[in-house]
């Protein structure tokens, strides 16, 4: 924590943090000792899937996704993120109509004890192989039109969108207004500018859409995240195991990129006449 203040980081986020096992108090006072920002994010497990037939679990889901707001408006937060309308996983059958109205039911509910939070809802936009629900970004906003709740967003990340839709830039220019959190990570969860992603392409449709809020850099190595979560994630790999010059690097890429961008936007706008 103390680091990320240090190497330039206006917010943390803290993944799959699990209430009873931290001092939520102390926490809350070091963030704002640090005046570090903080968003939590998260997947619904299986046993808490809200796109479930069984009602015990979906009734398990919504105290997840309860508990998890009441946690980020005690850290001070705003804004809840991740896979947070079904189960994060690789899914063996396709979601159905009933699964949809369902998490959609389920979820309009929990928007309105998550407006009581001032906390937002920001959905997480992942691949196929993570989630049968929302793996597109126009997915992403049926499901936002269908709940009809005003603290509901999505929460892009360049590393899902990378893989499923037809344009990243496009999407996001699609999307625009009901974006409210966003991941940046590379194709491999690695080094930014490492892997495949056209990075250029997504600092300028942030720009273009006039993106001022958190750019999140996402990354997983085994070497530091969670165990569950790199399995999860499946990180075979370890792409680095040097945080700290992990971090160092993301930021000045972020910087770099979005100043870029802007400056492009500029010239594209400017005439340079005689
Ligand atoms: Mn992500």
């Amino acid at each position: 924590m103390v680091r990320s203040h240090e190497l330039g980081f206006d917010l943390i986020e803290f993944s799959y943090i699990d209430p009873s096992q931290v001092d939520v108090k102390w926490l809350a006072a070091r963030l704002q000792d640090l005046k570090l920002d903080v968003a939590i994010s998260m997947g619904l497990p299986p046993e808490g899937d809200i796109s479930s037939d069984d009602a015990s679990t979906v009734a398990h889901g919504t105290e997840i996704l309860k508990t998890a707001i009441a946690l980020t408006r005690d850290l001070g937060g705003t804004k809840l993120a991740g896979i947070l309308s079904s189960a994060h996983g690789k899914q063996e059958a396709a979601l159905t109509r009933k699964g949809w109205d369902t998490s959609v039911t389920t979820f309009a509910k929990v928007a309105d004890y998550a407006r009581e939070a001032c906390v937002t809802l920001n959905l997480e936009v992942v691949n196929r192989f993570e989630s049968n629900m929302l793996n597109t970004a126009a997915q992403g906003m049926a499901y936002i039109a269908d709940v009809g709740a005003s603290n509901v967003f999505l929460h892009l990340d360049t590393f899902h969108m990378n893989i499923e839709e037809a344009d990243v830039g496009l999407a996001i220019r699609h999307a625009a207004d009901k974006i409210g959190y966003v991941h940046i990570g590379e194709s491999h969860r690695g080094y930014l500018g490492t892997g495949n992603i056209d990075f250029a392409a997504i600092f300028d449709a942030l720009v273009a859409i006039g993106w001022q809020d958190y750019v999140t850099f996402e990354s997983f190595s085994s070497a530091i995240v969670d165990r569950a979560l790199s399995l999860k994630t499946a990180i075979w790999r370890d792409l680095w195991t040097d945080n700290v010059a992990l971090a160092k690097h993301a930021h000045s890429f972020i910087t770099l990129g979005m100043e870029t961008s802007r400056l492009k936007a500029e010239l594209t706008q400017k005439a340079h006449l005689p």
